[in-house]
């Protein structure tokens, strides 16, 4: 159904050809091809690459091709954020449409490597998650440990295992619709299901028969509890934008914020893996640190980490909730991480839970 398709090489990675290069071979191609080329020309300089060949996302309005929206509803169901149950249920990725299909209707489009990185985890057993068949690959961009997950895959690699070293582009696996619920995937709907994540806690599995005893985890800790996701549309989108110039940090401290709240935690694995949100506090650097003020984007990400002295420490529990953007809550209301009890707000179980986690 795609024959109109650009298959020249245009429509490939570019791996290391660089800018110049480009731009010189550019000028012997249709202007199509060109526009395509210029796009590409400043892949190279950016962290993230799309994981098919759909591209739709840079087009005029190109949304209706990119994006596959769930069953009778539009595209934006498909994108990331509060898009789910008329925007009360979080989708934590992009479903990026099929474009090649073979000739039963099934999906064959490649799904490659976002960036350059590491196998960190295979799924082969679609029936142990919503997600079938999927891969996890680990990133360190602008010094911060990121990974790229693709889900619902027909088939992956053979050769493909844990650990292994990546290159951006690298085909991974095909295109497919496999998962593990109820209603599967139609043909129609036939999308990768792309997510950027970082990680909450590399002691995950622990926790989870410490705190969920008696709850499965068969992913150990690529738990979707464990991931939370940025939105790949706006890193995209934004890379295209800024070029070279485009900073995966900086795009995550820009992030919105829902609340703030404060643990009186020391050591947990946030604070390594990204020490890079640290902000400098020279009171607390001075008489030591007690514990850490966060703030939280609408799905708990903690895009700002402040450590505090003792005497600045407000409460005395061990998670104290120290204040609400209610603009941001009512805009983005479907983590509920928070709840307004009269007019107080407190943080909900799911809220609380998260911080444990974030904190164990
Ligand atoms: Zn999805």
């Amino acid at each position: 159904m795609n024959s109109h398709r650009i298959k020249s090489s245009t429509a490939q990675p570019i791996g290391n050809r660089s800018r110049l290069e480009i731009c010189a071979t550019s000028r012997i191609y249709a202007s199509v091809a060109l526009a395509a080329l210029i796009t590409q020309g400043t892949v190279e300089a950016q962290p993230f690459q799309f994981p098919t060949a759909n591209h739709a996302l840079y087009e005029n309005g190109g949304e209706e091709k990119f994006f596959v929206g769930t069953t009778g509803k539009p595209w934006n169901t498909g994108t990331f954020g509060c898009v789910r149950s008329e925007g009360h249920q979080l989708h934590e990725g992009l479903d990026i449409r099929c474009q090649t299909r073979d000739k039963r209707g099934e999906p064959v489009d490649p799904v490659m490597a976002a960036a350059d990185g590491e196998v960190a985890y295979i799924n082969r057993r679609p029936s142990l998650s919503n997600y079938g068949n999927y891969v996890v690959v680990r990133h360190n961009i602008n010094g911060l440990e990121v990974f790229s997950l693709y889900a619902h895959l027909s088939e992956i690699r053979k050769d493909l295992k844990t650990g292994q070293q990546v290159k951006t582009g690298e085909k991974l696996a095909i295109m497919g619709r496999t998962a593990n619920t109820r209603e599967g995937i139609s043909k129609d709907r036939a999308h990768v299901h792309f997510e950027l994540d970082l990680l909450v806690n590399d002691r995950y599995s622990k926790w989870h028969e410490a705190a969920l005893r008696g709850q499965r985890n068969d992913h150990g800790d690529w738990n979707g509890r464990n991931m939370l996701g940025l939105d790949p549309r706006l890193i995209l989108l934004q890379e295209r934008e800024q070029g070279a110039k485009f900073n995966l940090l900086a795009f995550i401290q820009h992030q919105n914020e829902l609340c703030r709240v404060q643990v009186r935690k020391t050591n947990f694995p946030w604070l390594k893996r990204y020490g890079a949100l640290i902000q400098p506090n020279p009171r607390a650097t001075k008489e030591g640190v007690a514990g850490y003020e966060l703030a939280l984007n609408f799905i708990g990400l903690p895009f700002q980490v402040i450590p505090r002295a003792s005497s600045e420490l407000k409460g005395k529990s061990k998670i104290e909730l120290l204040s609400v953007n209610q603009a941001e809550h009512d805009r983005n209301p479907c983590c509920h991480l928070v709840v307004k009890k009269g007019s107080r707000w407190e943080l909900t179980n799911h809220g609380t839970e998260l911080l444990e986690l974030l904190t164990w």
